[in-house]
Formats: C-alpha cells, sequence, structure tokens
C-alpha cells in the first residue's frame, strides 16, 4: 500500500521503518532533512509537503508532537486535507487533547475523509520492536481499514470507541500511571527512612495491595528492578516532560469537562517543579529524588 507518513521523529521515525519493512511504499513529509534522508535510503520517497505526500497516497499517518503541530499539517493551504482524496482513511497518532481530535476530524469529514485518533503506548522501545499498543478512536469501518497497518507497528490494537476515546484512554491512563509514581516514591522513600530494607519492602508491596506496575515492573527505587530506569541513573525512559505534557492535557480535559482531578492536578505541580529543577529530561520516575536527601 502507498502510505503517507508525516512526523518522523523518535517514535514516527521507527513507526516508517517497521512499515517500509512489511513492504509498504512511503511518501514521507517532516521539518527535519537529516531524518528524510536516511528513511530515503531505505526506498522511501520525499515529498515536499503534508499536502502531496497525502494525494500520492491510499493511507495517511502522522505522529507530531502536540496539537498545534496536528492542526497545522492537516489545515494549512499545504496541508494534509488540502491534498488527500476523498475516502481516503486518516489517523494521527501524536498524543494531543481529545477535541482537537475531534475538531480536526470534523473538517475532515466535510470532505468525504474518516479520520481517526490512534496515541500509542510502548515508547521507543516499542515502536522500534513493534511492539506497541494503538488505543483507536474511530468509526467501525475505519477501524477496520487501519487495524492491519496499525498491527504492524504494534501488538495490542484496541478499538475505544468513535473519534477522540483515543486519546481520552490515553490521557487517564497516564494521569494515573504519573500519580501511581508519585504514590510508589513515597512509600519507598518512608520505608528507607524509617530502616526497613527496601528490597524487602518491594517485594512485600508487590505481593500486597499496594503493588502496581509502579512499584512491580518499574519501581523508582535504584536497584529493585535491573531493568527500570532508576537503576540506570533514570536515563532512556519515558521523560518527565512527556509525563508533564500528557498531565496538563489530562487537568485541561478535566477543566472543560468541570471534572475534578485533584491528584492529578497535584502530580503535574510536581513534575513542573521537578522540569523546574532541570530534571526534566530524566526519566519521570526519577520524582522519587525529591524525596531523598542529596547526597
Ligand atoms: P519528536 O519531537 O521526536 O518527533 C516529532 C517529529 O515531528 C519531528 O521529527 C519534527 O521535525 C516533526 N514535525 C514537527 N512539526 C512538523 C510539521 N509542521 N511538519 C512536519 N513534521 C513536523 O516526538 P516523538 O517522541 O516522536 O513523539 C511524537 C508523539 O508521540 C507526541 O505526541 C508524543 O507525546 C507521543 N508519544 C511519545 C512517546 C515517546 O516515548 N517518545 C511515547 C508515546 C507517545
Amino acid at each position: 500500500m502507498r502510505i503517507a507518513f508525516i512526523g518522523l521523529g523518535n517514535m514516527g521515525a521507527p513507526m516508517a521503518r517497521n512499515l517500509i519493512k512489511a513492504g509498504h511504499a512511503l511518501n514521507l513529509f517532516d521539518l527535519n532533512q537529516t531524518v528524510l534522508a536516511e528513511l530515503g535510503e531505505l526506498g522511501a520517497q520525499v515529498s515536499a509537503s503534508p499536502k502531496a505526500a497525502a494525494a500520492a497516497s491510499e493511507l495517511v499517518i502522522t505522529m507530531l508532537p502536540a496539537a498545534a503541530h496536528v492542526r497545522s499539517v492537516y489545515l494549512n493551504d499545504d496541508g494534509v486535507l488540502a491534498g488527500v482524496k476523498a475516502g481516503t482513511p486518516v489517523v494521527d497518532c501524536s498524543t494531543i487533547d481529545p477535541q482537537t481530535a475531534r475538531d480536526v476530524s470534523a473538517a475532515a469529514a466535510k470532505q468525504g475523509v474518516d479520520m481517526g485518533d490512534a496515541p500509542v503506548s510502548g515508547g521507543t522501545g516499542g515502536a522500534q520492536a513493534g511492539t506497541l499498543t494503538f488505543m483507536v478512536g474511530a468509526s467501525e469501518s475505519l477501524f477496520a481499514s487501519l487495524q492491519p497497518v496499525l498491527a504492524q507497528m504494534g501488538r495490542n490494537i484496541v478499538h475505544c470507541g468513535e473519534v477522540g476515546t483515543g486519546q481520552i484512554a490515553k490521557i487517564c491512563n497516564n494521569l494515573l500511571l504519573g500519580i501511581s509514581m508519585i504514590g510508589v516514591s513515597e512509600a519507598m522513600a518512608l520505608g528507607n527512612a524509617l530502616g526497613i530494607d527496601t528490597q524487602v519492602l518491594a517485594g512485600i508491596i508487590n505481593s500486597s495491595t499496594g503493588r502496581c506496575w509502579s512499584s512491580d515492573t518499574y519501581n523508582p527505587w535504584p536497584g529493585i528492578v535491573e531493568t527500570a530506569p532508576a537503576s540506570r541513573g533514570y536515563t532512556g525512559g519515558f521523560g518527565a516532560e512527556l509525563m508533564l505534557k500528557d498531565l496538563g492535557l489530562a487537568t485541561e480535559a478535566a477543566r472543560q469537562a468541570h471534572q475534578p482531578v485533584i491528584l492529578g492536578a497535584l502530580a503535574q505541580q510536581l513534575y513542573q517543579a521537578m522540569s523546574l529543577r532541570g530534571d526534566g529530561g530524566k526519566d519521570f520516575s526519577a520524582i522519587v529524588e525529591g524525596y531523598r536527601k542529596a547526597e
């Protein structure tokens, strides 16, 4: 299939590579010429604009930083909607607010284009390995046409409901993740300060009612989980800046819905303070450092 792929950063580039490996012909667009040259060497075509990439393709995929980029890549004069043919399936995999996903999809629908949202979890490792989870907000028929292609970049392809629901699933999950990591940090640091061996404490938590992904798979205390970022200086995981972005999306969506997210807002402020200290590039589990004496 001929696929337009726009936004080839840390996530988009390895996703596009997996589509090339699966035998698709890609029309690429990004502002970064270096990544275009690299993917061009694998046989992909480089397009002059999102409009040109979309016009020449049977499916359009975008993977951009934030809502403002999504609006401009779709709605500008040289954007996707200026070029895409009616009936072409379109999916945005960026993590953005649900309302922007619905707005851009409504603009696409006016010209006979069905556009869904499919944010991902699994990080850059999942993007490289082709094991991402896609949370898809789309009509039944759009989901049916997207599913086989998304399955070439991911392992779990979940239909969440109509357009926007993929983003809702993503931001609610990350709201909970941001909060649970702080909870585990407090418990581990308190146990350490009171004098229990942290390995013993983690073992108790992980076989008791406090157990969660932040405690048993991604524990923030160094040395508890060998494969967790805490055991390699909080490098190479899910950056605190990205967590801060997702908590911002969640608290903004909550504001629009008049829904309280009391712990979520507090968590957002704690990651904000971490970012201000200059630690926004560290894995988000480094939030535990706020609970430890400086060494
Ligand atoms: P990134 O910043 O590495 O890549 C974004 C790419 O978009 C860059 O190559 C940039 O040049 C390009 N771009 C920006 N504006 C553009 C425009 N107007 N036209 C064309 N290209 C443009 O970001 P990323 O880490 O790949 O993340 C992409 C999305 O995936 C974000 O919404 C992020 O929240 C989400 N996400 C990231 C991760 C992760 O671990 N990195 C995990 C899950 C979800």
